[in-house]
């Protein structure tokens, strides 16, 4: 299955895309952790993305859709894929449907209040890509995973997440109309309270998995 996973920043759908990878053995494809990798690594793509993504703005569509063209032809992805956090806009959509067949995009919605709040509590490991929240931390500032000490993105700062959820309104969430005339859009609803079994329960639902 070559599954699309839409939403806003912080619905879940970095959660929601490592559950599904660890349950169908497919690779879950996050263009924001591969930039960020390159931020890491200091590579010069790395570089010219460092900005767009401090900021909250978007990273030229060139760069990513290069970035995806390449990854979607690794062996892992024969059986399928989740693209998380690709495409964000109809240009890389249209540039996705040259070489890609998608069969889900699956459109993870959430209140905004709840973006923010979650967002703003986010703490990750960027060593294994763990992500964890201030409220069930208990005090610890380590990785479950891997022990590396936890951070907080420079982008889960409250005014870049007012600017990408902007971005998401004008320049994303349009993809939600795309993929529905297209027949491929599938939504799921997350309660504010929902818990992530309740809410990946919905998203195996919807995805005809139970
Ligand atoms: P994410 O981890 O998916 O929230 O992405 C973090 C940041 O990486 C975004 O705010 C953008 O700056 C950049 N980014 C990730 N995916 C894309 C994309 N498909 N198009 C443009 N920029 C992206």
């Amino acid at each position: 299955m070559n599954l699309i996973f839409l939403g806003p920043p912080g619905a879940g759908k970095g959660t929601h895309a490592q559950l599904l990878m660890n349950e169908l053995g497919i690779p879950q494809i996050s263009t924001g952790d591969m930039l960020r990798q390159a931020m890491k690594a200091g590579t010069e793509m790395g570089l010219s993305a460092k900005r767009y993504i401090e900021a909250g703005e978007l990273v030229p569509d060139e760069v990513v859709i290069g970035i995806v063209k390449d990854r979607l032809q690794a062996d892992d992805c024969k059986n399928g894929y989740i693209l998380d956090g690709f495409p964000r806009t109809v240009k890389q959509a249209e540039a996705l449907a040259t070489f890609a067949k998608i069969d889900v995009a699956l459109n993870i919605a959430l209140d905004d209040e709840v973006i923010i709040s979650r967002l703003s509590g986010r703490r990750v490991c960027l060593k294994c890509g763990a992500t964890y929240h201030l409220s069930t931390l208990n005090g610890r500032d380590t990785c479950a995973n891997c022990g590396e000490k936890l951070v907080q993105r420079k982008d889960d700062a409250p005014e870049t997440v007012k600017n990408r959820l902007s971005v998401y309104a004008v320049s994303t969430a349009p993809l939600i109309d795309y993929y529905e005339k297209l027949g491929l859009l599938k939504t799921v609803q997350c309660a504010p309270t929902a818990t992530v079994e309740e809410n990946y329960a919905q998203v195996r639902q919807t995805l005809g998995l139970v």
